[in-house]
């Protein structure tokens, strides 16, 4: 292959990694089942495979295709996106501090809460869209700045290369989540970021049909060696199934987050219209307080949109009893159109808005959606005016 430095998103995404079938002459990728590697008699690994939970030949074309896609320099591919954070904390050195994003995925919340914590790592929660906060927030012994953005569900912004110079000031690593965005819309390391983690289950996936992440690093260092220690030795490997869908829907990411994205867009901008909705939030929306950020850091705002509807829980669910197009469930990046409640998919600690919905956007047509939000909208007989008792207060 060229040099991939050289080569366009869309043609990476085909090609890095890609590994054809040389014996048989195969255009699409074979599977590599097998969970062990033969050994030449003079004892060595011919290929440079052992044993399948270490590596294998499916998993190795996902991480080259991917760490080409973030510009890094190495990936390690996991069974979920929960397994690839995990591998980052736990490569954090112990008795030292996190410092975490509060509009985080709850799950990596609540890592970091009941899993983290316990192995001697302080963990501290604060407003990464507010750079004085992560300041105040970063310590002596800080090694850590872990940030999403867009977040889940606010999606509020993070200045990257901001937060990139706060934590090499302090000698940490910043570690960006860009699950939301992809590499197609957004480049952590780029912009200063170590390591950049997704939760693959979502747009890289792109089909709701697998369970995967990833992290991806700027350096093949020590930290590093770490991560993949986690993988190997800690067994949270992918199946080389997964590993293969993944592969396989990277091919078509660049088209399929930029349509997403414009739909979004386009479902943002007529839910502000309506009398019913309290506020629209989506980064693309100029009142956005991130959207400039947005603009300089992303090439487009993604393809989920949150929405704060007049009323509270109930007259949020009336609403997602009302679409038909569509589908009650939660995650995201899929080809179908997602709608939900994000209090009652977060549990009792929610922080999230009880008034809050979470769209995230598929690959229908946007008139088509539109109609059906407006349909579930007129449905719901929401006030159309702001009442006293309007809230976006979480519970
Ligand atoms: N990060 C983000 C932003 C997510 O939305 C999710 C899942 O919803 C995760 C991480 C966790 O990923 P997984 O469900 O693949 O473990």
């Amino acid at each position: 292959m060229h040099n991939d430095q050289d080569l366009k998103p869309e043609t990476l995404a085909v090609h890095a990694g890609r590994n054809t079938g040389a014996e048989s002459g195969a255009v699409a990728p074979p599977i590599h089942l097998s969970t062990t590697f033969v050994r030449g008699a003079d004892g060595r690994l011919a290929h440079g495979h052992n044993y399948a939970r270490e590596s294998n030949p499916t998993r190795t074309a996902l991480e080259t295709c991917l760490a080409a896609l973030e510009g890094g320099r190495s990936a390690a591919a996991f069974a979920s996106g929960s397994a690839a954070a995990l591998a980052v904390f736990n490569a954090v050195e112990p008795d030292s501090g996190i410092v975490c994003s509060a509009d985080v995925y709850h799950g990596i919340a609540r890592q970091l809460d009941d899993i983290v914590s316990r192995w001697g790592k302080q963990v501290t929660f604060v407003d990464a869209s507010d750079l004085d906060a992560v300041r105040a927030a970063v310590r002596a012994d800080t090694r850590l700045l872990w940030i999403e953005t867009p977040s889940n569900p606010l999606l509020k912004i993070a200045d990257i290369a901001a937060l990139a110079d706060i934590a090499r000031g302090a000698g940490a690593r910043l570690a960006c989540d860009n699950t939301f965005a992809t590499p197609i819309l957004q480049r952590p390391l780029a912009l200063g970021a170590d390591l950049v983690m997704h939760s693959t289950t979502k747009y890289i996936g792109g089909h709701s049909d697998v369970l995967g992440g990833a992290v991806v690093s700027r350096e093949d260092d020590e930290f590093f060696a770490r991560i993949r220690n986690f993988q190997g030795t800690g067994g949270a490997a992918p199946a080389p199934f997964d590993c293969w869908l993944l592969q396989r829907s990277i091919a078509t990411l660049p088209y399929r987050i930029r349509a997403q994205s414009a739909g979004a867009f386009a479902i943002a901008r007529h839910l502000a219209t309506r009398p019913e909705v309290e506020r629209v939030l989506y980064p693309g929306l100029e009142d956005h307080p991130g959207h400039a950020l947005a603009a300089r850091q992303m090439s487009a705002f993604g393809g989920v949109v949150s929405v704060c509807v007049r009323g509270g829980a109930a007259e949020a669910l009336r609403v997602t009893a009302g679409v038909r197009l569509f589908t009650r469930a939660t995650s995201l990046g899929g080809v179908e159109s997602l709608i939900e409640h994000r209090a009652s998919a977060e549990g009792p600690q929610t922080r999230a808005p009880a008034n809050l919905l979470r769209l995230s956007i598929g690959l229908e047509h946007t008139d088509d959606l539109v109609a059906d939000l407006d349909r579930a909208l007129d449905a719901a007989g929401l006030s159309r005016e702001s009442r006293p008792h309007d809230s976006s207060d979480t519970g």
